[in-house]
């Protein structure tokens, strides 16, 4: 079997000033002014492990060939094997899989599960694939990576535009190269081939379950709560059926093409059928957005059916006035240009990074509450955990096992984070990082600090 180029490297780059990553780092920075950790540790945490880069060549249907770039970081192991999803799309760049590996160490610490950091992306339009190439693009990407990914190593699981059924087509071409099934090199897979019982909504549920701890804390009514969404995929798809389904307003979702809102509430359900409708056997995308007419399915409506929502744009639905604004797609979508003009009080962040650090403080000053994405969005990678734990042990949990479980880990999680912002006095993003500091550097200095970092500095101590 034809093996993909793949370079494997230490890199030096500790991000570019400006890019993304830089961005993320200024979070660790902030974290150990409050609980104060050895500057060694620091240092090791401001550069990734280690960095693939691999080039996967794409026999596309029609016999033309396209070569791909991949990547998969590795931020830190120092708690358990790296893990973190693998994103498919355009605009992936190095920067950006290094800061959402980043996120990952800090994300798995926060919510105490045995696992570091790692993140992979191809960059492609995973959408103008036909079937038999996204399979012939995720077996790729598996081979390219078979080297350093494995239960023991690093646990790639899905992301944006990966499902499922990418999972799948990995975890059964990693364990062809390794003449072995080995179910819990990969998560997120279908249920067949050992993927858990609850996995598909974890990332919704787990935002869901804080919500709920919001609502006790806050003594909110669920039908008076506004609510806006960006993003229409898994993760914002579930969070709003479950928040519907307990009497929240969602007043406006969006995805790629755009958004819907209506004042009095969007039907979710026949907002999901309709994406699930236009969703291709053959890989999983929908080609259906929530901005398509209920009536006639057309997004430029023509056929007289009057549609009882209004159309907006990603921008626009951002600046709704709503009461709790979930953004749920992609990076830096509140940022310096727009944190005035926010309305929300409460923001959840679903998504990985939706918020810049400029525009964090500009909502901190305006008294708007942020709850971070490294324990906003933690349900994914908790329910990720039970999976391994249940291919490494060769059992399957019953659903509400699984639901009791995430709900305990994330109310814990939260408590955590909460008691740490009242006592240190900070944001909750504040406080989510110390929290996930203070764990990752006990398992750094557990390792022994000194001979891990310098040995040369320890033989002179002596
Ligand atoms: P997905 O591929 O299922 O859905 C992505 C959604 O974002 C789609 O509705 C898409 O149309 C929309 N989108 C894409 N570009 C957009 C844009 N420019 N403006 C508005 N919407 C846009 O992906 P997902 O798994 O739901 O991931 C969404 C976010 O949640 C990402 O930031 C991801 O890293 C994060 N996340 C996902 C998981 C998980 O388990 N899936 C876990 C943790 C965090």
């Amino acid at each position: 079997m034809e093996q993909t180029p793949a370079t494997i490297s230490d890199p030096t780059r500790t991000g570019t000033p400006g890019d993304i990553f830089t961005a993320a780092l200024t979070r660790l920075d902030e974290a150990a002014k409050l609980v104060g950790v050895d500057d060694e540790i620091l240092t090791r945490l401001r550069r990734p492990k280690r960095v693939v880069q691999a080039t996967i060549p794409l026999r596309l249907d029609d016999g033309t060939l396209c070569c791909l770039p991949a990547y998969r970081v590795q931020h830190d192991d120092s708690r358990g094997p790296c893990k973190g999803g693998i994103r498919f799309h355009p605009a992936v760049d190095l920067a950006e899989v290094q800061a959402l590996a980043f996120w990952m160490t800090f994300k798995c610490a926060v919510v105490g599960i045995p696992f570091g950091g790692g993140k992979g992306g191809v960059v492609v339009d995973p959408k103008r694939l036909s079937g038999a190439e996204l399979e012939r693009l995720s077996r790729g990407y598996a081979r390219a990576m078979a080297d350093v990914i494995g239960p023991t190593r690093d646990v790639p699981a899905p992301d944006v535009y990966t499902n499922a059924m990418i999972m799948g087509w990995m975890m059964d071409e990693y364990s062809e190269c390794h003449r072995g099934r080995e179910p819990a090199v990969i998560t997120g897979k279908p249920i067949a081939l050992g993927g858990s019982l609850g996995r598909e909504d974890a990332t919704g549920r787990g935002a869901y379950y804080c919500i709920k701890e919001l609502e006790n804390q806050r003594g909110w009514t669920p039908s008076t709560i506004r609510v806006a969404i960006q993003g229409f995929g898994n993760a914002g798809q579930h969070v709003a059926r479950l928040l519907q389904a307990d009497g929240y307003r969602i007043v406006a979702v969006s995805d790629s093409r755009g958004g819907v809102a209506r004042l009095e509430g969007l039907d979710v359900p026949a907002l999901i059928e309709k994406k699930l409708g236009g969703r291709s056997l053959a890989t999983g995308y929908s080609s259906k957005s929530v901005c398509d007419c209920p009536h006639c399915g057309s997004s430029s409506c023509s056929c007289g059916g009057a549609r009882d929502e209004r159309l907006i744009s990603n921008a626009e639905l951002l600046e709704l006035d709503v009461d709790l604004l979930i953004p749920a797609a992609l990076e830096e979508q509140l940022t310096e240009e727009n944190a005035d003009r926010i309305r929300a009080r409460t923001v959840v962040e679903v998504a990985n990074g939706p918020t810049t650090p400029m525009a964090d403080l500009i909502l901190e000053k305006r008294g708007v509450q942020v709850v971070p994405d490294i324990l906003a969005n933690a349900g994914g990678v908790t329910v990720s955990y039970f999976e391994w734990a249940q291919n490494r042990a060769g059992l399957q949990w019953s659903e509400p096992e699984v639901h009791a479980r995430l709900r305990e880990t994330m109310t814990r999680a939260f408590g955590s984070v909460m008691d740490m912002s009242k006592r240190k006095r900070v944001p909750l993003r504040a406080a989510a990082y110390a929290c996930g500091l203070t764990a990752i550097s006990e398992a750094i200095s557990a390792s022994g600090t000194q001979s891990y970092f310098s040995p040369t500095r320890s033989r002179r101590e002596t």
